[in-house]
């Protein structure tokens, strides 16, 4: 597999990448950052590009070909010297990784790791620790891991990466340099797509509004497994299954049996909403993303009011925000489901 991590494979975070390669440049690394946005566009490649550039030999000797001949310092990885393949493999030793086992961040975990900032880097001045889902600390570990952050040794940088940064303690938040991460735009994603994956400009163009932007999801997934996934979803949206929800709830699995899949369902239904205000309020199909199903969005869009479309949209907002990992997924699902009923079948409702 050829090399992934690099700042000029990756598609968007312009933003991301013109922070980090600045701090790069300016030799002014922050002992802390933090990478937030959404699950799966690249939050943490973005991170290992940014590790692999600052430790590659040929770029700190400033015979990197990639920018050969400038004058300028290099701010890219050459993904060829032994430092930028150990990081690729993750066998750099002063690059260490720290994901949940299991659904958490383990205090033991962290002990491993306040051991390992203790010593000073091996091979370069600088050890780097990426900390993927750091959202998933148990109580315990966040505690301690504040007590590291507070008085990070001088030879450290700590990544964290989540997406649900609202998870993490405030005072961890305020010691990090927050990085923030959008998902690409489709016309972004189509043409990194197209070449990827070597898939026509349609179906590139499908993928990346059927992955919502993310990224990971649009490298491996199928977009007519996507399609059938979104309609299995927007299956339980119909107005005959709104007025049926004891029969939904009696099988609350299909739609929110893990944290994953919760937050896919409600993804989708997000998008779909979306959808609904845009047709609403626009006459430009292109911004659509269910483009394929233009009749079901403007179905929708004729018998819903714009107030009860926004009222769930906040309502979703807020129970993502607000959920820990433990919540109740069905009861979550129930509550979005039971609201987008109010507003679907609310003419037929007793009393309303
Ligand atoms: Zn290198």
């Amino acid at each position: 597999m050829p090399p992934e991590a690099s700042f000029e494979k990756i598609v968007g975070h312009a933003h991301a990448k013109a922070v980090l390669t600045a701090a790069i440049g300016g030799g002014r690394i922050a002992h802390a950052y933090l990478f937030h946005g959404e699950a799966r566009i690249g939050k943490f490649l973005t991170a290992l590009a940014f590790v692999k550039t600052a430790l590659c030999d040929r770029r700190k000797s400033g015979t990197s070909s990639a920018f050969g001949g400038s004058g300028r310092p290099p701010l890219t990885a050459c993904d060829q010297c032994s430092s930028c393949r150990a990081v690729e493999s993750g066998s750099h030793p002063d690059v260490h990784f720290v994901r949940p086992d299991g659904t958490q961040i383990k205090i033991g975990q962290i002990r491993e790791l306040q051991n390992a900032i203790a010593y000073k880097p091996l091979i370069g001045s600088r050890k780097w620790f990426l900390i993927d889902d750091a959202d998933a600390m148990n109580p315990e570990a966040a505690n301690s891991f504040l007590k590291t952050l507070e008085e990070p040794p001088d030879h450290s940088t700590l990544i964290l990466i989540t997406a649900r940064p609202q998870a993490l303690l405030p005072t961890v938040l305020s010691r990090c340099q927050a990085v923030r991460f959008s998902p690409p735009p489709p016309d972004e994603l189509s043409p990194w797509l197209q070449q990827r994956r070597g898939i026509g400009s349609g179906e590139a163009r499908l993928l990346s509004t059927l992955a919502m932007g993310k990224i990971g999801i649009a490298a491996e997934a199928d977009a007519a497994e996507l399609k059938l996934e979104r309609d299995r979803i927007l299956a339980a949206l119909s107005k005959e299954q709104l007025e049926d929800l004891a029969e939904l709830f009696s099988r609350p699995d299909e739609l929110a049996d893990s944290q994953e899949q919760l937050y896919k369902t409600l993804d989708t239904i997000e998008i779909w909403l979306r959808d609904v205000l845009i047709f609403q309020h626009t006459t430009e199909p292109s911004l659509l993303i269910n483009r394929d199903i233009p009749d079901r969005i403007s179905d929708w869009g004729r018998a819903v009011p714009t107030d009860y479309v926004l009222e769930t949209l906040t309502l979703i907002h807020l129970l993502k925000r607000a959920a820990p990992r433990n919540l109740n997924h069905a009861l979550v699902l129930e509550t979005v489901l039971l609201k987008l009923r109010d507003a679907v079948v609310r003419e037929s409702a007793p009393g309303s």
